[in-house]
């Protein structure tokens, strides 16, 4: 009897590992300074708190028990209270549920805006990890360029007077991961205003809001419109391996994310909820530990912002890092950064090319470099050794 293979689902045929995750194999090598990396500090993460809350959370038997889809109830009570906070509106329970990490909020939603072929607008460069949920959707996917002020508005508004008529724009608006970013407040409001005007969902995604360095964040985008779904995590403020993400948005969506959450994994765990809220609700500890995370960061990217402009002078420019935990860089002279890699590996450092983060430009010329988790001392060198690399 003939072997007939089975196949694997048709959507996954335009689907690609992401480069980043292929790229890291390569940098991790002892002797290579990595500023490939997209990962928080665990230096930073306050594992004795963490075992203390999960210490004290485990007496309760109900702890291991299965929890509520939405998540477990005391932590969705913390984040409503913490949200409406920063939205500046009174956020209800029923509005605030829990994710898997936010990527899994990204997930979940793609599944409950987008009918295949649904238009979605993208930053350029863009978050790799939004990209790949929606590609997996089977979206149609434009890209709308950033600038020193974020998502370039105006040409989102010529997209929209084109005729196109997006179901869902995601914007990465804190300190823009690769882009380094923040987008303006005129900016925020006039997405708002365009998302109620021509019906759109604006996925606001905002895991790095917490993170800035010389003055806090503008108001959220969900702060001038309820319908702004809003996306956060404990991920770089706490601790990736919590695995806690949450999103605001309006009740249908909410209940909606809710049946598919329960096809996806049931629920997420009570006990990292549990320990999540613990830290979270005690707020002179988590401003005392914030501020820790924030000024080691801001120390560690002037330091690599300082060196770059040292080394390569009007050669390159690059983003003034006001939070967040990246630099974005431009050559100015024609260097190709993937073609500068290996010659930068063989010297001892690794960024990530901006073509890793491309939709419609090349960025053929760019880089993203991470500063979080390297010591100044340890940047400075990074950008020394890759100096001679560039020639
Ligand atoms: N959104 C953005 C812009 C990110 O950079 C990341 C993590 N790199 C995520 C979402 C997902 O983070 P998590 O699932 O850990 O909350």
């Amino acid at each position: 009897m003939s072997l007939t293979t089975p196949a694997l689902a048709g959507k996954l045929s335009g689907l690609q590992s992401s480069a980043i995750r292929d790229l890291l194999k390569l940098t991790a090598r002892a002797e290579v300074i990595s500023l490939a990396g997209g990962l928080p500090d665990a230096a930073l993460m306050p594992r004795e708190r963490i075992a203390a809350a999960a210490e004290e959370a485990l007496r309760d038997p109900s702890v291991l028990q299965y929890t509520e889809s939405p998540g477990w109830p005391g932590l969705r009570e913390v984040l409503a209270a913490r949200e409406s906070a920063r939205i500046g509106r009174a956020v209800p329970v029923e509005d605030v549920f829990v994710t898997h990490g936010s990527q899994q909020a990204l997930s979940l939603l793609s599944e409950v805006l987008l009918d295949p072929g649904a238009l979605v607008i993208v930053e350029d460069p863009a978050y790799v990890g939004a990209l790949q949920v929606f590609r997996a959707a089977g979206a149609r996917i434009v890209a709308v360029p950033l600038d020193g002020d974020g998502m370039r508005l105006d040409l989102l508004e010529d997209l929209l007077a084109a005729g196109e008529r997006p179901a869902v724009v995601h914007t990465v608006s804190n300190f823009h991961n690769p882009g380094g970013v923040t987008l303006s407040p005129a900016r925020r409001q006039r997405l708002a205003e365009l998302s109620e005007a021509h019906g759109f969902w604006v996925i606001e995604d905002d895991p790095y809001g917490e993170l800035w360095f010389d003055r806090p964040a503008p108001a959220p985008v969900a702060s001038y419109s309820p319908q702004v779904i809003r996306l956060s995590s404990v991920s770089k403020i706490l601790a990736p391996s919590l695995r806690v993400g949450w999103m605001t948005a309006p009740d249908r969506v909410c209940r909606a994310v809710e049946l598919l959450k329960q096809g996806a994994d049931l629920c997420g765990s009570a006990l990292t909820h549990r320990i999540a809220a613990t830290l979270l609700a005690d707020t002179d500890w988590l401003t005392a530990h914030i501020t820790t995370v924030r000024t080691t960061y801001a120390t560690r990217a002037r330091a690599l912002v300082t060196a770059t402009r040292a080394a390569f002078g009007d050669r390159i420019h690059c983003t003034d890092a006001t939070g967040g935990m990246f630099v974005w860089a431009d050559f100015t002279d024609g260097t190709d950064t993937a073609t500068l890699l290996p010659a930068a590996l063989d010297a001892g450092v690794a960024y990530v090319p901006g073509a890793a983060f491309a939709v419609s430009d090349a960025y053929r010329h760019s880089m993203r470099m991470c500063f979080t988790t390297a010591d100044e001392a340890t940047l400075t060198e990074a950008i020394t050794r890759l100096s001679p690399a560039v020639g």
